[in-house]
């Protein structure tokens, strides 16, 4: 019989959202106990794929393996969390540590850029409150987001951390079922070295694509450099909004430690490969009147190529509201035709257009009651052409195969343009956003998408790389840095500061596991 506790909480903290407890992890995703067992064997789980992919890897490969069921949080992107919110969440996973017995290993699902109200480390804290339940020698392994915040308490508090390698988000499963292959080591009696480099620069997140580079030519630089089987390689681009002094850049290289010399050298290598390339990660923003220009075009003249417009500044996924009428706007007053704009997270309008049904008309008002200012305020007179109870399943990206709930839905229309609107906070990263509201993306001229760069893995049936780009309207996610008020981040930091020197050995951690006192 194989021991393994299995869990996970995931928060991408974005300090100008609201604050957020209880009820916001209760109406996105919250299982405890065997809910969690009955949700990872589901063929279409509301759980993170590296979850699943986890179990199925250890269900697989380990003798008898018996799961112990945690807490599973996920609260997605969001405000900081209310501190006793979580605080109660670390008390549950610890006390269902504790009421396991004996443990073989312990997997989490983290995201890594978490902050509560008045912690900017709870993924540290959390692990740490585990590591003292259960001892030095029991493995506790996490994956992490790519754009996790990683700190030192995290790398030594955990046996091993391991980043998801593509942006946008595709390969989750495929690192939870890493975890589970390093688990098995670990447990055969293999000791591991891991070298942790926090390097002071952050970018904004667009240009943190892994196919393109900058991030292509390091990682293939860093995988080539590598012995395959006995190293795995996390590159975190951090979270830029998170404004927090565990913000910035890291690299975390872990492998077998019989080639510690080796590793150690992949790990300087790699995070001075990327601390050399600082200057390489150029923003590229379009203004809207421009947008609106060419979805013009677009629009009268269907011998041009199709267009979509990332609307990065708003993007749900990075704490956004998802709910600016920016793009809207522009597009209905200049009269552009044949756009599909979405998804809009406006529950009041969605009540709405269900109460008059599909078919009537009325007038929508965006925002009514909303305080943010960078959301906007806009009203128009509408068709409602699709209601719908907003469950789906995600059919391409970083949703594929996953149960979504977008909660009430509808298209509307207004002369020559469908807007999606959903009322659950979720960025537009998968076609079934639309395609569930019957819209024919095949046929849409031009699109405005509320989502930073996840949706590139969805669209990509629609809009190659050269038929995107993205639209610089006001929003919680503004991609220049120079016009974000940083408070906590560590300075100095590049490029807010860019009259610095940094090298790998400057703040390098290197942790074995087991940990060498208990091999002696
Ligand atoms: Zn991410």
């Amino acid at each position: 019989m194989f021991n393994i506790a299995v869990g996970s909480f995931i928060a991408e903290c974005n300090p100008n959202s609201p604050a957020v407890g209880w009820p916001h992890f209760l109406s996105l995703g919250y299982l405890e106990g065997d809910a969690v067992l009955e949700e990872l064997a589901a063929e279409f789980s509301t759980l993170p794929p590296e979850l699943k992919g986890f179990f199925e890897a250890a269900r697989s490969n380990f003798d008898s393996p018996r799961f112990h069921p945690l807490v599973c949080a996920n609260g997605s992107a969001t405000g900081p969390i209310d501190h006793a919110c979580f605080q109660d969440i670390v008390h549950r996973m610890v006390t269902g540590v504790a009421g396991s017995g004996h443990l073989d290993g312990i997997y989490l699902a983290l995201h890594g850029a978490a902050k509560t109200t008045q912690d900017e480390d709870p993924e540290g804290h959390l692990l740490q409150a585990i590591r003292n339940s259960v001892g030095p020698s029991v493995p506790i392994l996490a994956t992490l987001d790519l754009h996790a915040n990683v700190t030192e308490l995290m790398v030594r508090a955990s046996s091993a951390l391991i980043g998801y390698r593509t942006n946008p988000h595709v390969d989750m499963y495929d690192r939870g079922q890493d975890a589970a292959a390093l688990l098995r080591k670990m447990r055969s009696g293999r000791s591991t070295v891991s070298v942790f480099h926090k390097i002071p620069m952050i970018a904004p997140s667009p240009t943190h694509l892994t196919a393109v580079d900058p991030m292509s030519s390091i990682w293939r630089r860093a995988t080539e450099k590598s012995q395959p089987g006995r190293t795995n390689i996390s590159m975190f681009t951090g979270y830029t909004h998170g404004d927090s002094p565990k913000s910035g850049m890291s690299t975390l290289i872990t492998g077998d430690s019989d080639i510690a010399d080796e590793i150690i050298k992949l790990g300087r290598d790699t995070a001075a490969d990327l601390w050399h390339a600082r200057g390489e990660f150029k923003l590229q923003l379009m203004e809207m009147h421009e947008a609106v220009e060419r979805a013009m075009e677009a629009g009268e003249d269907p011998s041009r190529p199709a267009i979509a417009f990332a609307d990065t500044n708003d993007n749900p996924g990075g704490g956004g509201r998802g709910n600016s009428i920016w793009a809207l706007e522009a597009f209905v007053k200049a009269g552009v035709r044949h756009a599909v704009l979405g998804a809009l997270c406006n529950p009041a309008v969605a009540r709405e257009a269900h109460r008059v049904g599909e078919g009537a008309c009325f007038h929508a008002t965006y925002n009514a009651d909303e305080p943010e200012p960078t959301s906007g305020k806009f009203s128009h007179d509408v068709r409602v052409l699709r209601v719908h109870d907003g469950h789906c399943i995600g059919r391409r990206g970083m949703f594929a195969g996953t149960a979504l709930a977008l909660g009430p839905s509808c298209l509307l229309e207004v002369a020559g343009i469908q807007v999606a609107v959903i009322s659950k906070r979720l960025q537009t990263a998968d076609p079934v956003f639309f395609e569930m509201l019957g819209v024919d993306l095949a046929k849409a001229r031009s699109m405005v998408i509320k989502s930073r760069g996840h949706f590139r893995a969805g669209f990509d049936e629609f809009f190659s790389a050269s038929q995107i780009f993205d639209i610089d309207v006001p929003g919680l996610t503004m991609r220049r840095l120079e016009r974000i008020k940083f408070k906590k981040i560590s300075r100095p930091m590049y490029p807010l500061d860019r009259d610095f020197e940094w090298k790998p050995e400057d703040g390098e951690v290197i942790s074995f596991f087991p940990a060498p006192a208990q091999t002696a």
